[in-house]
């Protein structure tokens, strides 16, 4: 499950301008600030691979990077800008949900949770239009090192919150995983399930 090799291949503006070869994808996606950068950076172990355009406005690129010359780990916009315009709100959706609808070689979307903080609505909309439109997920809460703050929830005790708000949209709970980019937590597990599920 090791990655010996990342190599960037492209930047698509639209669903349709993807790489067309049938390697299998996985998906990274999450709110704007969720630790999807880092997360990326952790798993391949290469510092600034994951370019994406962090600016709210700025063009929302997909991003493909391929993996032991095998597999594509792909990079979407992130959601949930707190300053975007309404209108490049529904320019995200309409272009990430053409990329979801299309993709018969995606093998799964890691969708990426906060767990240092409460179920946000932005992300169950998200995990319950995946699990509505059957798209395969798992769950990769991010940022599980992060210590209970002042009246807050713990991490373990905000992903059981999350899980049940979700419960109703899927037949089958989606797998899930407790990471950390900053201790290395859930790295190996993830890699490993992703291998697992390529191998299917
Ligand atoms: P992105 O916008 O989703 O790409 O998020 P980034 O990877 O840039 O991370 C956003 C912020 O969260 C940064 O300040 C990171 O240092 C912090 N962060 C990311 N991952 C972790 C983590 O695992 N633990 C902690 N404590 N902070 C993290």
């Amino acid at each position: 499950s090791h990655i010996k090799d990342v190599q960037f291949v492209k930047s698509s503006a639209r669903a349709r301008d993807c790489p067309k070869d049938n390697r299998p994808e996985f998906a990274v996606l999450g709110r704007s600030n969720v630790g999807k950068s880092s997360l990326i950076n952790s798993l391949v172990r290469k510092k600034e691979i994951a370019l994406t355009s962090k600016k709210p406005g700025k063009t929302q690129l997909i991003n493909h990077f391929l993996v032991n010359k095998s597999w594509y780990l792909v990079d979407l916009p992130g959601y949930g800008f707190a300053k975007a315009p309404e209108a490049a709100k529904t320019d995200w959706s309409s272009f990430t949900k053409g990329y979801f609808l299309n993709k018969s070689t995606l093998v799964a979307v890691l969708l990426l949770i906060d767990a240092s903080v409460p179920p946000q609505k932005i992300d169950l909309d998200c995990a319950n239009w995946l699990g509505r439109n059957n798209i395969p997920i798992t769950f990769v809460f991010t940022k599980c090192d992060k210590m209970k703050v002042a009246k807050g929830k713990r991490p373990d005790e905000n992903i059981r919150d999350f899980q049940e708000l979700i419960r109703q949209n899927y037949k089958q709970h989606p797998p899930w995983i407790m990471t950390s980019s900053a201790t290395g937590m859930g790295r190996d597990e993830l890699l490993l399930h992703m291998s697992q599920l390529r191998n299917y």
